[in-house]
């Protein structure tokens, strides 16, 4: 298991984020926490790690901002002593054809989805590097490796993020330093429930018939996909048994590319 290790992960006061955190926190790995959220709902996510018996921190960076996420690892690395695990899962969405596509959600769905893996990753890399160890598991999408309409920043900086991964993968392929990408495709988290909401409004059915219909899109399996069979993956891709996975972009999405 994996005592004694520490884990960073973005974005995880809700959703894909908390999940991954929560079983990453029973396999026995420290949680440094990032997100927004009111005090309770923060506060019923640190105990949520704390009640599995590892050490729980909290910091509200906003990872739109370069300035804070430097102080979100800093402040990690000062908690915990150094970051083994780092996940970068914060994200949004923003729907739109791009004629009409507000530039200013533009930038910051690019700023947040994708540069700000890039912040976190160029921090602790170095230390990563010096101990001969590290994980960075970054979450991507199906729409890391295929595109729907009306979704172009969010297409283009999971397409990025992808990319990125390989990247990092390569310059450290002679290290203990791996660099993988997860591509999960619909999880009914807030981000998705803001989706089906709006399906349900505009097409004048009923909540239930809109997630059926999302599925039926895209997703074969006509599942969604759960924070906790992610987490199962992240915790697989920081194991020893996954020392030679390596910038790979790994979907786990009810048969959506396989199409
Ligand atoms: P969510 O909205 O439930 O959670 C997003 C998290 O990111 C929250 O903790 C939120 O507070 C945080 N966040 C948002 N903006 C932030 C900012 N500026 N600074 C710091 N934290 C910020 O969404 P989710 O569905 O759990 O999404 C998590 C990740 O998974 C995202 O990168 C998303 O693109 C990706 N993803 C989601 C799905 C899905 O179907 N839900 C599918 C594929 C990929």
């Amino acid at each position: 298991d994996f005592k004694s290790m520490n884990a960073l992960v973005t974005g995880s006061t809700s959703g894909i984020g908390l999940g991954i955190a929560q079983r990453l926190a029973a396999k026995g790995m420290n949680v440094m926490l990032n997100g927004f959220g009111t005090p309770e709902q923060i506060e019923a996510a640190k105990e949520s790690i704390s009640s599995l018996g590892v050490r729980v921190g909290y910091h509200g960076a906003d990872l739109s901002k370069p300035a804070e996420i430097e102080d979100l690892v800093r402040s990690t690395e000062e908690l915990f002593g150094r970051v083994d695990v780092l996940v970068n899962n914060a994200g949004i969405q923003h729907v739109s054809p791009v004629e009409s596509f507000d530039p200013a959600r533009w930038d910051a769905v690019i700023a947040i989805n994708l540069s700000a893996a890039f912040h976190t990753t160029r921090l602790v890399l170095p230390n990563m590097q010096s101990r001969n160890w590290g994980r960075i598991v970054n979450i991507a999408s199906a729409h890391g490796l295929v595109a729907s309409a009306n979704k172009s920043a969010y297409v283009a900086a999971k397409h990025g993020v992808v990319g990125f991964t390989k990247v990092v993968a390569l310059e450290n392929a002679k290290t203990g330093v791996t660099c993988n990408a997860v591509c999960p495709g619909w999880v009914l988290t807030p981000l998705v429930q803001a989706q089906v909401d709006a399906r349900a409004h505009k097409e004048g059915i009923t909540i239930e018939e809109a997630k059926i219909n999302l599925l039926s899109e895209k997703q074969p399996s006509q599942e969604f996909v759960t924070p906790e069979q992610l987490g199962g993956l992240v915790v697989f891709l920081c194991s020893e048994d996954a020392n030679e996975v390596r910038g790979v972009a790994w979907n786990m999405d009810g048969g959506w590319v396989a199409q």
